[in-house]
């Protein structure tokens, strides 16, 4: 069996001379009648059940710019170009269906749109949107077969599987004997930074994202594809082993939050940078134990970006804000001491002694704020916290 991908065709090629059976219930053909929408043993559209729901929630992943996932197409006759949906009709039965005007959905403003009443841009976006299209090749037993085994009850094949068996070759043996081998050795190590089933290749799958982002290339199946028959891995392997040799020198101690982070991300903006390690482990190991960093994954990030550009960016921390009581001691504090000298009980209002100096804020108008800014040492206590006017800690910015 041969397969082959197909990005290039848009929404607009597929819905040409498409062809809808009211009667019947059926999307009948497509693809200015290249293409058979609805064979014999397939089941009818069902898409349009419940109102429409389905079919609305497809037209809408369009217009939002979601996939909508793979299609299958099987080309029963080598020598004519004519194919038959294997997967997909009912997908492509609704871009056809809304193409042709069959039904509407509902915009942002909860107008109903059909396609012709789309605006120009919305129109663009529909018609121009490729599709993924595998065509696949051989004998009807062949495909049937193959089929069967990327829809097995139960458990779904999750897209590197499938992919695996579409660009099945000498690469993809490969790479799974490298990627998917539960026996290798190196797996221990891989563990630290990349969670994920080795057998359901989810080590795979995120070598090849690696790759594919540090490559023009947009997506993991044009690499496949474009690989399928080579006889080594060793692009694959070597930039896999850069990303995970880099992230083990930099980082010398190891943290269960390290496991599943964008490594591939983080090697291409930061592994050109000359890092003090020891200086890295520091840092890690005491914002680490900081019981106000909630978000323990972000540290890696966060030392890296400081220590390539002197740039301290907290929300990659989810730093513990102020609880209920504090806020409330605080706010009563100032308030008091505010209504005695008569002025506002922002105090940055006060400094700035214009229209609001002495406005006495309602608790709901104020938010806490960190005297000294926890990234530069302070703490998330009663001794560190002000009110701070909503326009006023958020001119501050920064914590
Ligand atoms: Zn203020």
């Amino acid at each position: 069996m041969k397969t082959t991908l197909l990005t290039d065709l848009t929404i607009e090629d597929i819905c040409k001379g498409f062809e809808y059976s009211k009667l019947e219930g059926k999307g009948l053909f497509g693809w200015s009648g290249k293409l058979t929408i609805q064979p014999e043993y397939q089941r009818n559209y069902l898409y349009a059940e419940e109102d429409g729901k389905r079919e609305k929630a497809v037209i809408n992943s369009v217009l939002k710019g979601y996939p909508i996932g793979l299609l299958y197409f099987y080309k029963p006759n080598p020598e004519e170009e004519k194919f038959e949906v294997l997967d997909g009709q009912q997908r492509i039965t609704s871009l056809g269906r809304y193409f042709t005007n069959l039904f509407s959905v509902e915009d942002s403003s909860e107008h109903q749109q059909y396609f012709r009443t789309l605006d120009s841009e919305d129109k663009k976006i529909f018609s121009e949107t490729k599709l993924t299209i595998y065509i696949c090749d051989g004998t009807e037993k062949e495909i049937k077969e193959w089929f069967k085994t990327i829809n097995i009850t139960g458990i779904a094949l999750n897209e590197q599987e499938v992919s695996n068996s579409v660009y099945s070759g000498s690469f993809v043996t490969l790479a799974k004997e490298e990627f998917s081998n539960s026996q290798n050795a190196k797996l221990q190590k891989w563990g630290t930074y990349i969670s994920g089933n080795v057998k359901r290749q989810e080590i795979l799958e995120t070598a090849f994202e690696w790759i594919v982002k540090s490559s023009d290339r947009k997506k993991i199946e044009e690499y496949m594809s474009c690989h399928r028959y080579d006889k080594n891995i060793d692009e694959l392997k070597n930039y896999f082993e850069k990303v995970i040799d880099w992230a083990d020198k930099t980082f010398t101690k190891t943290y269960s939050e390290m496991c599943g982070l964008e490594w591939g991300e983080l090697y291409e903006k930061y592994h050109e940078v000359n890092f003090d390690i020891k200086k890295v482990a520091e840092a890690v190991e005491k914002l680490h134990g900081d019981e106000f960093v909630t978000k323990k994954s972000g540290i890696f990030e966060y030392v890296l970006k400081f220590f390539a550009t002197g740039k301290k960016e907290p929300k990659l921390l989810h730093v513990r804000l102020f609880g209920k009581v504090d806020k409330q001691k605080a706010y009563d504090k100032q308030t008091k001491t505010a209504k005695q000298k008569k002025v506002s009980n922002c105090p940055a209002c006060v400094i700035e002694n214009g229209k609001n100096k002495n406005k006495i804020w309602l608790q709901r108008e104020m938010e806490a704020d960190h005297v000294t800014a926890w990234s530069d040492g302070g703490a998330t206590d009663l001794k560190n916290c002000q009110m701070l006017c909503k326009f006023h800690n958020r001119l501050k910015g920064n914590d």
